[in-house]
């Protein structure tokens, strides 16, 4: 079976990695869809499509023969969203999620939906590591795989933040 496993990925974290794992217990390929792929350069967003899947292929460099990485930009209409995946990504029978927008979506569509379970949800928090990251706490770097880290650091990611966080 292959599954999709739709995210932001900003950045990529701990928990997604578990995730991931658990997916790949699952089934036989995963299909990783970097969405809102068309952002970036925000505090919200702070990396690109690219960067992402930089990130994302680095940490999980021991299974890429059974993922792939496939970025897909955002739609205005939600109740089209499934149909614009597809065209994007190989077939696939299932999804994986824990999204509740996501879960409704792809359930309409007729796919199967495996839900992981939430791992240290409350520790694992995009939103919590990049207001880390911007405030200048280094502890943000225990919260992401390794290689994540080094990318961040290495493509200036948090110095991004900064200046975007600037006024003019
Ligand atoms: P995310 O990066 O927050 O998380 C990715 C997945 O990992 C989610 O299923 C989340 O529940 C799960 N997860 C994260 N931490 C976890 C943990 N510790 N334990 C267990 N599970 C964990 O991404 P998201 O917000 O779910 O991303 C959905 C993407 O799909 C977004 O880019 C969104 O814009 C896109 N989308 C687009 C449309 C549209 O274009 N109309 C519609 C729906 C969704």
């Amino acid at each position: 079976m292959r599954a999709v496993l739709p995210g932001r990925f900003q950045p990529f974290h701990k928990g997604h990695l578990k995730v991931v794992e658990w997916a790949l217990e699952r089934v036989d390929e995963l299909i990783i869809v970097v969405g809102s792929a068309q952002e970036s350069h925000t505090l919200q967003n702070p990396m690109t499509a690219g960067e992402r899947i930089l990130a994302i292929r680095e940490t999980l460099k021991e299974y890429l023969d059974r993922i792939y990485i496939i970025p897909v930009p955002d739609i205005l209409m939600n109740a089209s969203w499934v149909a614009h995946v597809k065209t994007y990504v190989p077939p696939f029978e299932a999804v994986i999620t824990r999204n509740p927008l996501v879960k409704v979506l792809f359930e309409e569509a007729g796919y199967k939906v495996l839900e992981p379970p939430a791992f240290e949800r409350s520790k694992y928090v995009a939103t919590n590591i990049r207001a880390m990251m911007l405030s200048g706490d280094p502890s943000w770097k225990e919260f992401v795989p390794e290689p994540v880290a080094k990318i961040i650091e290495e493509l200036g990611i948090i110095r991004r933040m900064r200046e975007l966080s600037k006024r003019d």
